[in-house]
């Protein structure tokens, strides 16, 4: 099965804000796929449904063949999600929330002690383990939300805009640690509103404007090779 396939998705908020006006898309298992369009475009809309964080009003969700809204858990228990927002509890150490996570996906507790820690070497914060996240730089806290989304090793990671606002440097760490995960086997799916980024990363593109699907293409067909 695919690792994503939305059907005929369509979004409206109260006050009649369309967001997404019928959105079709399949992203193969294995593939690194980028979402790219501009601010407005309904790029965490079309996260939110297929992360069961907005409600589906029209059209399907599947993950990995399991529909979405009748067998949520199913659906859910391969995917790691990037929100957008920075929202971790700051009045616990670090490493209580990432067991807490990977014992909310299945994961025993004993386990999830050592996933845990093993995320978070992944992404250079094994020595915060014990501490709470606020003195955390804003870079590190965007790390610490990739080492949540990896503590349960999932088979699919959905990032919503996961280098806005980082340095070169550190965009450049993510770039690596998702190009690594995506070399053993992960699937991702990325939103962006960096061109570049996604042309150098992502095998295939989306591009959604104003709640629809223009494009879906390789970087080349959409931006050209120079
Ligand atoms: P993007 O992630 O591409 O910036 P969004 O999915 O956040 O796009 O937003 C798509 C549209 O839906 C925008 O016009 C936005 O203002 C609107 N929107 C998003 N969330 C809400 C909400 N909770 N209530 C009302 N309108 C919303
Ligand atoms: P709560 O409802 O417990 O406050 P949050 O929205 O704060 O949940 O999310 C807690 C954690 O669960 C975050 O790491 C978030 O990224 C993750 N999460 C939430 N929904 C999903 C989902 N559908 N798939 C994967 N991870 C999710």
């Amino acid at each position: 099965a695919a690792a994503i396939r939305l059907s005929g998705l369509h979004k409206t908020y109260k006050g009649n804000q369309t967001a997404l006006a019928g959105v079709d898309l399949e992203v193969p298992q294995g593939a690194f796929h980028g979402l790219l369009g501009p601010n407005g475009a309904g790029k965490s809309t079309l996260i939110g449904l297929m992360t069961g964080l907005v409600r589906i009003e029209t059209g399907s969700v599947a993950l990995f063949g399991h529909d979405l809204a009748r067998d949520p858990v199913a659906a859910k228990r391969h995917v790691g999600l990037v929100p957008q927002e920075v929202n971790f509890n700051s009045f616990e150490p670090i490493i209580e929330t990432m067991v807490g996570q990977a014992m909310y996906y299945g994961v025993p507790r004993k386990r999830a002690g050592e996933r845990a820690h093993q995320a978070l070497a992944r992404v250079g914060l094994e020595e915060r383990a014990k501490r709470k996240p606020w003195g955390l730089s804003g870079g590190m806290k965007r790390r610490l939300m990739l080492a949540r989304a990896l503590v349960h090793e999932p088979r699919l990671l959905i990032l919503d805009e996961p280098t806005a606002g980082l340095d070169v440097a550190a965009r450049r760490d993510t770039w690596e640690l998702l190009q690594e995960l995506n070399a053993n086997g992960t699937t991702i799916l990325m939103s962006s509103h960096y061109l570049e980024e996604m042309r150098d990363l992502c095998e295939t593109v989306a591009v959604l404007n104003e709640g629809r699907l223009i494009a879906n293409d390789t970087p080349s067909e959409l931006f050209g090779d120079d």
